[in-house]
Order: C-alpha cells, then sequence, then structure tokens
C-alpha cells in the first residue's frame, strides 16, 4: 500500500508510504482516497491525520509520473484534495521534514495543519516552468498573505516552518522533538466535535490596495523572468485569489497550469530536472553497488585546478592534502585558496568561522608520504603525458590499496594513465571546470578497466561536492570538449567568410547562451586551443581549421589574462570592447584566402554554431561515450551555458525536429568546409524513422 491506514482510538491515521518522498502518485492518491472514505463510514472514527512515512510529508506529484497519462488518472490530485476537503469529518495534516508542491497543496485541503519545526514548506512548480496546479495559488494566499504567498510562488523557494508559524497555514507548530504523531492524535481528538469545519477556501484574502501591489509585483518579476513565462504566470494566478471568487480561481489556475504544460519552456525545464536524475544511473553499475568510503583526499598540484578541486573537499569537510614539487608553487596555490575564502566571507556567503574551519582541513605537502592514506587523489598536474606518468608511477607505489587515483586531465587518453598503475581498475578521470570549486558540472571519465565500485563512488562523491556528475567514456576532449571544438571551428569559419567576433557572440548569446564563443574563450585563455590545434596539426592534419585563431596568440592575445584577446579590455575590468585591431586582422585574413566576405545573419550564426554540437553529439551518442542523450544536454547546460529554456542541444534538435536538422547540416555539407558536416549515422537514421535521440 502507498498509503497506511491505523487508528488510534477515534481518530484514524492515514501514513502517506511512497518512498523517498512520498510522491502524489496514482498508487497513493488511489489508497489516501480509499482511506479517507473509510474513516468516514467507521462510525467509530471521529478525527482524521494524515502524516507521511520516513523523511517526508509529500514531496509533491511523484516525478515518475511525468509526461505521462497516469498524472490524469482518476483519482487525481484534485479528486483527492476535494475529498478531504468534502470530508464530514475533522482532518489534520501532520507535517514535517517536507512539504512541498501536490504535498503542500493536499495540506491545504485539509480543515487543520500541525508541524514540527524545521520542515521545508514550499511551491517549487515555477522551477519546472508550471505553477501550483492544485489549488496553490489560490489557497495559500489566503491562509500565509498575498505578498508572502505571491513570494513563494515565485521564487519556489523554501521556507522553514517555524517562519510560518505566525500565519494562519499552521494550527499548531509544536516545539523540536515532539512526538509529532502524538500530538497531532491529541489535536484531532480535541477538535472531533467542533462544527462548522474551517475551510480554507472559505476564507478571504485581506490586502489593502492589493491592486497597486500586484501591478509593482508584475513589474518586479517581468524584468527577472527573462525568457520563462512561468512567473508571470504565477503573478496572475496567486492575483486571481484576490480578485476572483475561489471557484473560478481555481478554474483559471487550471486554465493557466494547463498552458504552461505545452510551453517549450516547461519542456525544456522539466527535461533537465529528468535528465540530471538520469545522468547519475549506470545501466550496469546498479545502485546498490558498494561504495569506497572517502573521508580524507589529496590534490596533485596545487594550479589553477588543484586548488578549487581541494576547495570541494574541504566545502564538503573532507580533510585534504594537496602535493607540489616546489614549495613556492605550493605556497601560491594555497595563498589563492585563503583569497578565495576570505572574498566569500567579505561577501556574508560564509561566516569567518566557517572559512577558517575549511581552511583548516587544507593542507600542502611536497612529501608523497603524506598523502599515501588518504581515500581518494585527484591529480591535475600539467596537461602533458610524461608528467602524468611520472605523478601516476609514483601514486602507483604509495598509495594504499583501495584507493581512488583520479586525474583531471581535459584531453590526455585516460586508459593509457591508467597503464602506469598495476591498479587500472581504481583509475577514473574527473573532470572538473574551472573555475573548480564554482562550476557545477563534473565529466566522471570512465575508463575501459575502472572498477564498477570506482565509478559508483565517484558518483556518490559528485553528489557530496554539490556537483552534477556526468559518465563520459573515453575519447578526445570527452563530452563536452570534444563538442565544443565543432562549434569553435564554425565560429572561426564564420570569421573568415564575413562575420566578426561582436557578431557572433551577440547572435549567441541572443539565442540564449550565457556567453558567445569569443568572450568565453577570452575568459579561458586563446592559448589552450592554440595548444590543442598544434596538435592536431601533428596527428590530424586532415582537420580543416581557420587560421584566424593562430593568428590571434601569435600577437600574444590570449584573453582577458593578457589585457587582449578577440576584443580588447581596459585595466580592472573584465567588459569586452572590439577590437579595430582584431577586426581588422580578421578582414585581412579573408582577403589572404581570396574569400568575399558577405553579410551573415544572425540565424545562419545560430545554426551553424548550435548545429554543430548536436552533430557531434549524436556520433558520441553513437560511439557509446554518452550513455544517452540527456546526458548530453546536461553536460552543456551544467558546463557550457547553454539556455536551460531551450533543454540542452540534444533536446533542442528534437524540438526543431530531427529531419529539419539533417536537412540543414546537408546543406552545410555541401559548402566551405563541408567535411565538417558529414552528417553523423545516427541522426540520419532516426530522422528517416521519425524518432528522437531516445532520453
Ligand atoms: P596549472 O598550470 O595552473 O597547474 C598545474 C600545477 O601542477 C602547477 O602548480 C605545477 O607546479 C604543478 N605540478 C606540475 N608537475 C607536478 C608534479 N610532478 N607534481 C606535483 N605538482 C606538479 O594547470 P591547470 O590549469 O590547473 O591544469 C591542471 C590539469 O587540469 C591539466 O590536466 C588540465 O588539462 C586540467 N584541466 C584544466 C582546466 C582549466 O580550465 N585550466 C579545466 C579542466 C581540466
Amino acid at each position: 500500500m502507498s498509503a497506511d491506514y491505523t487508528s488510534e482510538g477515534s481518530v484514524a491515521v492515514i501514513t502517506l508510504n511512497n518512498p523517498p518522498v512520498n510522491g502524489l502518485g496514482l498508487e497513493t492518491r488511489t489508497a489516501a482516497v480509499a482511506a479517507i472514505r473509510r474513516a468516514e463510514a467507521d462510525a467509530t472514527i471521529k478525527a482524521i491525520v494524515i502524516t507521511g512515512a520516513g523523511k517526508a510529508f509529500s514531496g509533491g506529484a511523484d516525478i515518475r509520473e511525468f509526461n505521462s497519462p497516469k498524472a490524469l488518472t482518476e483519482p487525481t490530485l484534485h479528486t483527492l484534495i476535494r475529498v478531504v476537503e468534502d470530508c464530514a469529518k475533522p482532518v489534520v495534516a501532520a507535517i514535517h521534514s517536507v512539504c512541498m508542491g501536490g504535498g503542500l497543496e493536499l495540506a491545504l485541503g485539509c480543515n487543520y495543519r500541525v508541524a514540527l519545526p524545521g520542515a521545508l514548506i514550499a511551491l517549487p512548480e515555477v522551477k519546472l516552468g508550471l505553477l501550483p496546479g492544485a489549488g496553490g495559488t489560490q489557497r495559500m494566499p489566503r491562509m500565509v498573505g498575498l505578498d508572502m504567498a505571491l513570494n513563494m510562488v515565485v521564487s519556489g523557494a523554501p521556507v522553514v516552518s517555524e517562519k510560518l508559524a505566525g500565519t494562519a497555514l499552521f494550527d499548531k507548530v509544536f516545539p523540536a522533538g515532539t512526538d509529532l504523531l502524538g500530538a497531532a492524535v491529541a489535536f484531532a481528538e480535541a477538535k472531533a466535535d467542533i462544527r462548522p469545519l474551517p475551510k480554507v477556501r472559505e476564507r478571504s484574502v485581506d490586502y489593502p490596495d492589493h491592486a497597486a501591489f500586484l501591478e509593482a509585483a508584475r513589474a518586479s518579476v517581468k524584468a527577472m523572468a527573462g525568457p520563462f513565462p512561468a512567473p508571470l504566470e504565477c503573478v496572475e494566478t496567486v492575483a486571481a485569489s484576490v480578485t476572483m471568487p475561489f471557484e473560478q480561481g481555481l478554474a483559471f489556475e487550471r486554465e493557466r497550469f494547463l498552458h504552461l504544460m505545452q510551453t517549450p519552456e516547461s519542456k525544456a525545464q522539466r527535461h533537465a530536472f529528468m535528465a540530471e536524475r538520469a545522468a547519475s544511473k549506470v545501466p550496469d553499475v546498479p545502485g546498490d553497488t558498494p561504495v569506497r568510503s572517502i573521508a580524507s583526499a589529496a590534490v596533485i598540484g596545487a594550479g589553477t585546478m588543484g586548488g578549487g578541486i581541494a576547495m570541494n573537499f574541504a566545502n564538503a569537510g573532507i580533510a585534504v592534502t594537496i602535493l607540489e614539487t616546489q614549495q613556492d608553487a605550493l605556497d601560491k596555490g594555497l595563498g589563492t585558496i585563503r583569497k578565495n575564502y576570505e572574498n566569500t566571507v567579505k561577501k556574508g556567503k560564509l561566516s569567518a568561522d566557517q572559512g577558517e574551519q575549511r581552511m583548516a582541513l587544507i593542507k600542502g605537502t611536497l612529501d608523497y608520504a603524506d598523502i599515501a592514506q588518504a581515500d581518494i587523489v585527484v591529480e591535475a598536474v600539467f596537461e602533458d603525458m610524461g608528467v602524468k606518468e611520472t605523478v601516476f608511477k609514483q601514486l602507483d607505489a604509495v598509495m594504499k590499496p583501495g584507493a581512488i587515483l583520479a586525474s583531471n586531465t581535459s584531453t590526455l587518453d585516460l586508459d593509457r594513465i591508467a597503464a602506469f598503475t598495476r591498479r587500472p581498475q581504481d583509475v577514473i578521470g574527473l573532470h572538473f571546470f574551472s573555475p573548480a570549486n564554482v562550476m557545477k558540472l563534473l565529466e566522471i571519465v570512465r575508463g575501459k578497466q575502472t572498477g564498477k565500485d570506482v565509478l559508483a563512488s565517484a558518483l556518490a562523491l559528485s553528489k557530496k561536492i554539490k556537483k552534477t556528475g556526468v559518465v563520459s567514456g573515453v575519447c578526445d576532449g570527452f563530452i563536452g570538449n570534444r563538442m565544443l571544438e565543432q562549434y569553435l571551428r564554425q565560429a572561426y569559419f564564420l570569421l573568415d567568410e564575413g562575420a566578426l567576433p561582436a557578431q557572433v557572440d551577440a547572435a549567441i548569446e541572443q539565442f540564449g547562451f550565457a556567453m558567445g564563443p569569443f568572450r568565453m574563450s577570452d575568459l579561458a585563455g586563446n592559448d589552450v586551443g592554440w595548444y590543442i590545434r598544434k596538435r592536431r596539426a601533428i596527428e590530424s592534419p586532415q582537420i580543416a581549421y581557420s587560421k584566424s585563431a593562430d593568428l590571434l596568440c601569435e600577437q600574444g592575445r590570449f584573453g582577458q589574462k593578457t589585457g587582449a584577446g578577440w576584443y580588447d579590455y581596459q585595466a580592472g575590468e573584465r567588459k569586452a570592447y572590439p577590437s579595430a585591431l582584431v577586426d581588422a586582422m580578421i578582414v585581412q585574413h579573408s582577403q589572404d584566402l581570396g574569400l568575399e566576405r558577405r553579410a551573415i545573419g544572425d540565424a545562419e550564426i545560430v545554426e551553424r554554431l548550435v548545429y554543430a554540437l548536436v552533430n557531434e553529439g549524436a556520433k558520441i551518442l553513437e560511439e557509446g561515450i554518452a550513455m544517452r542523450a540527456s546526458d548530453i544536454d546536461i553536460v552543456y547546460l551544467t558546463g557550457y551555458g547553454f539556455p536551460l529554456h531551450r533543454g540542452g542541444p540534444m533536446f533542442y534538435a528534437e524540438s526543431v525536429g530531427l529531419p529539419t536538422v539533417l536537412e540543414a547540416i546537408r546543406g552545410y555539407a555541401g559548402g566551405r568546409h563541408g567535411e565538417a558536416w558529414k552528417p553523423a549515422p545516427l541522426l540520419e537514421r532516426r530522422a528517416a524513422e521519425g524518432k528522437g535521440f531516445g532520453g
């Protein structure tokens, strides 16, 4: 059963029981409706308590029912709430831990609500591009007031129960440590004979001059919402709680909810939500695979990446030792970490004590003996196979048996790195993104011999350090950077053909990317790509590149760090100013190539950059480098600034239609540098079959 029925004297106790968070799926709803009816029919029962088993009252809708007809199968959440609200006996919601979305809407259908402190109360639907669709927008303002309800519905952010203790939402917030069920049953007994039964729907929203308040809310939400329609719809439906009678408001909420369900933005957000959950599952590594305990860590190299990686461990309370070859490099790295924490404290995001505690978890050393007992070591030394070989041979010699040996390499062959050790099953790639203490994405690179328990441990670690882990197979650039290379190739070809950096950046930023390719390269350092292209010229001379980026680097314009790149920069500023010198260089280069520059439309720019990602993504999927298309989307959403409202490159391609995407790619394949556009066979097949990429 997914809702248990027991009785305590004259009080029936209905316990929602659908782990992990008592999602209100069809079975749970059906059982809950049956339980209410049973209590109603039982003459010995005078009152009812609804509570949740385990670690939640209820987290809301069951995400497993997303996009399935089950969500609309009777009894729907609306029906359940109506059955509760129409029950002839008093119903008390006994709330603890988590009460969100549909769970909160169910509680609002009850006659009374009691809670423990510390329970997270939220209506988070806006985060999926929706609004609370089962009365939340109408009932919440009646209990917590118009402004508090509006804030909660528009932001989706949780509020702890004790902060709402002064509102009508809770009839009682018990002291911490109270036996909730016992107290709720006693509360229900005391209310058993009180009539009429109080109903939220019968209250009114009292807000003097609500029109002015709502106008101001509309203006500020509109300014913040960007391309997302849901926040404004949230305002309008909450507004209906004061401007319309209850039933009419409920009907309006329903209509706007169904409208939002169909918007591409909500579809993209729901896709991203599901994709993030799917990413942590590996088909041949079952959820009960034993994981290795990670209580201590080591990092090799205190450079740009090593410092940030060490901070991730310290932030999660894991002691970490950083190893360097030279004392001054170590001091510099530790100094940068300290400065980072000091800045976070200055911004008020961390208390001074917390900053010190984290710093105290980080030690430096020059001696491998000091790291030998660490449960995991992450190597972040120079990107050079020779240096990696020295380090991994050392690690193999000193690390305790069972330690996980990870490399942060961006481009090198992990299987070769593993072969430097006598324990390739313990070797894995942990590819962090810069700045490593900030960026959410962690590509977890699974080598040919990586142990399943090591992979499971890395996935568990990624959660512990609050990263989004995505598993990638071994290939040059893994998922993200391999696709980025094709995207950048197109960006550079566009320069040769007639575009300028500022135009390309503006077009793709208008599409929704956080940053265009040229601003991004200036931030990351243009020398990184230069180094890779030089290697490519030797390893794969058949791959054509525009020379424009090399010409830029030959002038020492490596980006923000040298004060000049694709753009000009002014000291102390990050703002990119178009550079007359670079633009002239680009025009000259077209001339040297004998190309007549043409006006290139923004649509072509967006198409070429995004479809280059899609085509390479399809190849990556077919080769099994990515387990699923949605993993590729998560890489781009969390690591590369792809716009969330478009759901990631693969989802976007599906929403455009794979045949349309393929047709465009075939068109480009017939043009200049057509070999860059050889369609991925998977894309051709799926387009012909009328299918998508399959999750
Ligand atoms: P970096 O040059 O900033 O730092 C490398 C550090 O390693 C230096 O402090 C150096 O003194 C130290 N080092 C070199 N040889 C060593 C050895 N044998 N033992 C101990 N320490 C040694 O480089 P980085 O940008 O931090 O890159 C490190 C790794 O991370 C590379 O594999 C790189 O490909 C990868 N990576 C970099 C980025 C990025 O954006 N910078 C992103 C992802 C991955």
